[in-house]
């Protein structure tokens, strides 16, 4: 996947330094130039710096709510004072999908989350139980991924990682934990969704077996809480 989309960059103009940091911009006014780790200067008059988020959480901190990674809450967003919900990149929640607490900075996620909410407070007070997701552009392409590879043992591919379609597979003991997807066919995207939630158990076999539809890959009704 990342020789796929480094070429793709290349081709289109970009180039990647790798194994190179910033350690400076420098200019008066306005940035000139940034230098680099190894003595290197670039020239540039703008600069995009894509160097992460933390979540500001200050603000609550002296009204008692816990706060570690974010605004702490369980599965139903709730916070540790009961009627205080937090939801979308602030909330650190805990995933009853994967069984850990994780915090999304994606879109997805926030407005999943938002629903989740207005849902409890109507009365439908059910753990929120949402496969993580986010969709992306880059170029003409658009890509999409669920689930969480951390942990997984096996990876496959379908289609042609040399063409702009293809999505890839990550398994845990053979169940599906995460999937990517980029011009993929509906049936892929679709199992991909339902088969992190259900933790389905899937063939490898039949997952890499390009000439064969994906549903064929699953093997039985898989776990939804293992
Ligand atoms: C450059 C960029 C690219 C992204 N691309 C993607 C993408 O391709 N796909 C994807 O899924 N997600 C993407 N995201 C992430 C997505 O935008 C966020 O996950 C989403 O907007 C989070 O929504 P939210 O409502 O939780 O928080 P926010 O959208 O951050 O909303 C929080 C709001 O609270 C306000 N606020 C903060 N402090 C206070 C205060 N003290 N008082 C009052 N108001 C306050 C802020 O002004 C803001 O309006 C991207 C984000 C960035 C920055």
């Amino acid at each position: 996947m990342s020789e796929f989309f480094e070429r793709y960059y290349v081709a289109r103009g970009v180039q990647l330094l790798k194994r190179e940091s910033v350690v400076r911009l420098e200019g008066k006014g306005r940035v000139r130039t940034a230098v680099l780790s190894s003595g290197r200067t670039i020239p540039c008059d703008l600069v995009v710096a894509g160097v992460g988020a933390t979540p500001v959480s200050e603000l609550f901190t002296n009204g008692g709510l816990a706060v570690e990674n974010g605004i702490v809450v369980n599965e139903y967003l709730e916070t540790n004072q009961r009627g205080i919900f937090a939801a979308g990149d602030v909330a650190n929640y805990f995933d009853i999908i994967f069984h850990k607490r994780r915090r999304v900075e994606h879109w997805d996620n926030a407005v999943s989350q938002g629903q989740h909410w207005a849902a409890l407070v109507r009365g439908d007070r059910k753990p929120f139980s949402h496969v993580p997701y986010f969709f992306s552009d880059v170029f003409d392409l658009s890509y999409e991924l669920w689930g969480d590879s951390e942990g997984a043992t096996q990876t496959f591919a379908r289609g042609d990682l040399n063409s702009s379609s293809f999505s890839v597979w990550w398994l845990k003991q053979s169940r599906l934990v995460s999937a990517f997807a980029m011009n993929r066919p509906d049936e892929e995207r679709q199992a991909a969704a339902d088969w992190v939630k259900a933790r389905q158990l899937v063939s490898p076999e039949g997952l890499a077996d390009n000439n064969r539809a994906v549903k064929e890959a699953a093997l039985s009704a898989g776990s939804p809480l293992a």
